[in-house]
């Protein structure tokens, strides 16, 4: 195999979708993959099986490729920074990634810089002891863990003392959040390269169900230019000031009293950027790959005028290759994207865009495909 431009850690359905965009460019890609036969194994040749927890496995597979980006926030940072001591460019910085692997230090870091946030504390270790920091603080409250969580998975929303013996029963360092009351989650992606280029998205409406995004619109309906506006400004912001590299995703809250407060931060491509495949003149996949390579920024601005993504979730449907037919013969200008997963329950095996000029058609569009895939 000719010498890599870029590893790539983790083998995910987000590292499976930097490969077009890298076909295209010429950067040949090496992977570390969980096993052989992951999302990404299946697209990018140039694969090793092993551990993103044990450095010999990372030095194997990041072997003299100059550069290393990420599909997942989980590599732990100290093995990041026996890369970066070794010579190869961490893209995101260890320094940097810190800020989307643990919530408290990104809490504390963005209340230094003055971008507005959900009031937070951290919790003391020792149960007794976080009750009462909790009294102080206030119910009802959001616990979360600072780490790991995923999905909704570590955050609860608390009412009383009681409540917090399901987060302790975690055994993480916990934090605590105001229950914010919000209207809708925003999110503002942006792509940064290490000579400074920033370019943002159009800022994009997400929606959860049971905390797992189900359906994201890009630009958000009906947004009030000024909060768009400032969306994007704390975005670019965040970018700079932690000197991240490649796709910063930053999620956020448009309270129902018309504030923006970020909720967290993503340093890679992110599910609320998929619209961008085909809805921006730029994609998030290729956008990341220029970056992290320091290769002049694509555009951002959107191609049309809405663009709808709906996750496909595994669900009725078992086999996903049959019902893509149909799916495609119902809506055929709807763009499917299948991970290679297996169809388990709930988990994200694939998306579907719609671009239009119409929102609720174009909507509609996506749902009923998305739906095909779905449910059958
Ligand atoms: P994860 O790391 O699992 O994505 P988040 O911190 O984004 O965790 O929280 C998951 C979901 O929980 C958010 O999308 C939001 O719906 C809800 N949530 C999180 N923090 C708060 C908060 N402070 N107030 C109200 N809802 C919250």
């Amino acid at each position: 195999m000719p010498a890599p431009h870029l590893a790539v850690i983790g083998g995910g359905q987000l590292a499976r979708m930097m490969a077009p965009p890298a076909v295209a460019l010429g950067i040949r890609l090496r992977l570390l993959a969980e096993a052989g036969d992951v999302s990404a194994a299946q697209v990018i040749g140039d694969h090793l099986v092993g551990d993103h927890t044990n450095l010999a496995d990372l030095r194997d597979a990041v072997g003299d490729a100059p550069v290393v980006t990420f599909d997942h926030e989980h590599v732990p940072p100290e093995h990041l920074q026996a890369l970066a001591a070794e010579g190869h460019a961490c893209r995101p910085s260890p320094d940097a990634l810190l800020f989307a692997q643990d919530k408290g230090d990104m809490r504390v870091r963005l209340s230094l810089l003055g971008i507005p946030s959900p009031v937070f504390e951290l919790l003391s270790e020792d149960l007794a002891d976080a009750i009462d920091d909790m009294h102080d603080f206030g119910y009802p409250a959001v616990v979360k863990t600072t780490r790991g969580g995923y999905d909704g998975k570590g955050v609860w929303v608390v009412r009383s003392a009681d409540d917090l013996a399901e987060p302790f029963s975690v055994g993480q360092e916990l934090m605590a959040e105001e229950l914010v009351d919000f209207r809708r989650e925003l999110s503002a992606l942006v792509a940064r390269s290490p000579s400074g280029e920033v370019r943002a998205y159009p800022v994009v409406e997400s929606r959860q169900v049971d905390g797992v995004c189900s359906e994201v619109i890009a630009p958000a309906p009906d947004l009030d230019p000024a909060l768009a506006a400032e969306a994007r400004q704390i975005a670019e912001r965040i970018a700079t000031e932690l000197e991240v590299t490649g796709i910063l995703a930053v999620e956020m809250f448009e309270t129902t009293d018309g504030r923006i407060l970020v909720n967290e931060l993503a340093m890679r491509p992110h599910n609320t950027g998929h619209w961008s495949i085909e809805g921006a003149e730029t994609s998030q996949f290729e956008n990341h790959l220029r970056a992290v390579l320091d290769l002049p920024l694509g555009p951002t601005t959107a191609r049309q005028p809405w663009s709808v993504m709906v996750n496909v979730l595994g669900g009725a449907v078992e086999d996903l290759l049959v019902q893509r037919a149909i799916a495609l013969a119902a809506e055929p200008g709807v763009h499917v994207h299948l991970y290679g997963k297996a169809v388990k329950p709930g988990r994200k095996v694939g998306h579907v865009t719609a671009t239009g000029i119409d929102l609720d058609d174009t909507r509609a569009r996506a749902r009923r495909s998305a739906a095909l895939l779905t449910d059958g």
